[in-house]
C-alpha cells in the first residue's frame, strides 16, 4: 500500500483518446485541432530555437511574451496588467488554475464553480485541501441562477471559479450575469478566478467580456488565458494568469515550485502569435462558426437534442432522444459501434458517477473530418 491519497482515476480525455486510437475512430472527444497553428507562429518558435533561446526563461515568462499578453488585454478589453508584476506565464491554463487554487485556497475553504466544470477544477481545489461547491447550469438553457449563487456563498467560501465561454456547455455569460456575479463577489468579499481560454470563440456577433473589466472587480480577480485554443497549439502548453500585482504575486509564488518555467521557444512563438492582426482572430472565429453550424445541424439531423453553443469549440447534445439516458455508456460504446469518440458530460459534475444523457462533441476538426464523423454516426446509430 503506497502512502498518500488513493490513485486518482485516469482523466476522461486519456481514456477516450486511447479508445479513438484503438478503434481508428474519428476523435470528436478531447479538444485539440488537427491543424498545427498559423505558419508564422510555428516559424517564430523554430527561429527562437535556432537562435539558441533554449535555456530557462525568467520564472514569470519571457519579457516579449509578458508584453504581448499585457498588450492583448489592453487592446481587446481595456485592462492594464503590469508587464513586470501583473502577468505570469504558465504551463498551459492548467497550471495557472492549479497554482491559483494552491495560492488562495486553504484546507476547509469552499470554491464555488459553475457545474458542469472542466475536470481540473475539482482536482486542483482538492489538492489545495478545499471543497468544490457546484453552482449548477441546468439544461436546456445552461444559464447561471444568481439567486442560487447567493445562497451557496457562506463563511467558508473563499473564491468563485468562473468559466466563460464555458466548457462543456458553450454558455457565454452575458453582461447582466457577469454583473450579478460581480455584485455577489463584492458584497461577500470574494476572490474570482476566471478561466477565459475560449475568449476568441464567441459566436453570433457578440464579444467576450472579461469579468475583471467590471467595476470593483480588477482588484479581486485573476484572469486565466491560454494560447492552445486561440492559436491551435494545444501541445505547446503556454498559458497565463493576469491581474493585480498582489494576486498575481501569490500565483507566481506557487507556480515557481510547480514548473518554475516552461517552453522558452514556445513563449517566443506565442509572443509573435498575440501580435497577429484582428484579421487573424476574425478568420479563426469565422472558420469555427461554420464548423459549429455543420456539426450542430448534423447532430440534430441524427436525432440528438442539440444545445447550440454561444462559444467554445464544443457542442453539448443529449442522446436521450436516441434512447440513451446514460451518456457514459453511450460514449464507451460509440468507438466500436460507429468509429466516433465523444465525451460524456457527467465527468464534469461533482458526482461523476451519476448518469446523464448529455455528451460533448468538439468541432475543432476540419470539415471533412466532421462530415466523416457524422456519416459514421448516421450509419452506426
Ligand atoms: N480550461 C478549460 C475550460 C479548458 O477547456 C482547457 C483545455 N481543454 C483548459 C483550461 C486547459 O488549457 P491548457 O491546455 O492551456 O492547459
Ligand atoms: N481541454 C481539453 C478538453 O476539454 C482537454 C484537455 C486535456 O486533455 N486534459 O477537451
Amino acid at each position: 500500500e503506497l502512502p498518500g491519497p488513493a490513485k486518482p482515476q485516469t482523466t476522461i480525455f486519456t481514456v477516450m483518446s486511447a479508445l479513438a486510437q484503438r478503434h481508428g475512430a474519428v476523435n470528436l472527444g478531447q479538444g485539440f485541432p488537427d491543424e498545427s497553428g498559423p505558419a508564422h507562429v510555428v516559424e517564430a518558435a523554430v527561429a527562437a530555437m535556432r537562435e539558441g533561446r533554449n535555456q530557462y526563461p525568467p520564472m514569470p515568462g519571457v519579457l516579449e511574451l509578458r508584453q504581448a499578453i499585457a498588450a492583448h488585454q489592453r487592446d481587446w478589453y481595456g485592462l492594464e496588467p503590469g508587464v513586470e508584476d501583473g502577468v505570469v506565464v504558465t504551463a498551459g491554463a492548467s497550471e495557472a488554475i492549479a497554482a491559483a487554487m494552491l495560492a488562495f485556497v486553504r484546507p476547509g475553504d469552499e470554491v464555488v464553480a459553475m457545474e458542469p466544470f472542466y475536470d481540473s477544477y475539482k482536482a486542483s481545489v482538492e489538492l489545495a485541501g478545499g471543497a468544490i461547491v457546484p453552482w449548477p447550469l441546468e439544461a436546456p438553457e445552461f444559464r447561471p441562477d444568481l439567486d442560487r449563487l447567493a445562497a451557496l456563498v457562506n463563511d467558508r467560501t473563499r473564491l468563485l471559479l468562473v468559466n466563460s465561454p464555458h466548457n462543456p456547455t458553450g454558455t457565454v455569460l452575458d453582461r447582466a450575469e457577469l454583473e450579478g456575479i460581480a455584485r455577489i463577489a463584492v458584497e461577500r468579499d470574494l476572490l474570482v478566478v476566471t478561466d477565459e481560454v475560449y475568449e476568441h470563440l464567441v459566436f453570433g456577433g457578440r464579444s467576450h467580456e472579461p469579468i475583471a473589466a467590471l467595476p470593483g472587480m480588477w482588484d479581486r480577480t485573476v484572469t486565466i488565458g491560454s494560447a492552445g485554443k486561440t492559436f491551435s497549439v494545444t501541445g505547446w502548453k503556454i498559458g497565463w494568469a493576469t491581474g493585480p500585482a498582489a494576486l498575481v504575486d501569490r500565483v507566481k509564488g506557487v507556480k515557481q515550485y510547480l514548473s518554475f518555467a516552461s517552453g522558452t521557444p514556445f513563449q517566443y512563438g506565442i509572443a509573435a502569435a498575440l501580435g497577429s492582426g484582428r484579421d487573424y482572430y476574425e478568420a479563426y472565429l469565422a472558420s469555427y462558426a461554420e464548423r459549429r453550424d455543420l456539426l450542430a445541424q448534423g447532430l440534430a439531423g441524427l436525432g440528438f437534442t442539440v444545445y447550440e453553443p454561444e462559444g467554445t469549440y464544443f457542442i453539448t447534445a443529449s442522446a436521450a432522444p436516441l434512447g440513451y439516458g446514460d451518456g457514459m455508456a453511450f460514449c464507451l460504446e460509440l468507438p466500436e459501434r460507429c468509429g466516433v469518440v465523444a465525451i460524456p458530460n457527467q465527468v464534469f459534475y461533482a458526482d461523476p458517477a451519476a448518469p446523464r444523457p448529455e455528451v460533448r462533441f468538439t468541432f475543432c476538426k476540419p470539415r471533412a473530418v466532421l462530415e466523416e464523423g457524422l456519416e459514421r454516426l448516421r450509419k452506426g446509430l
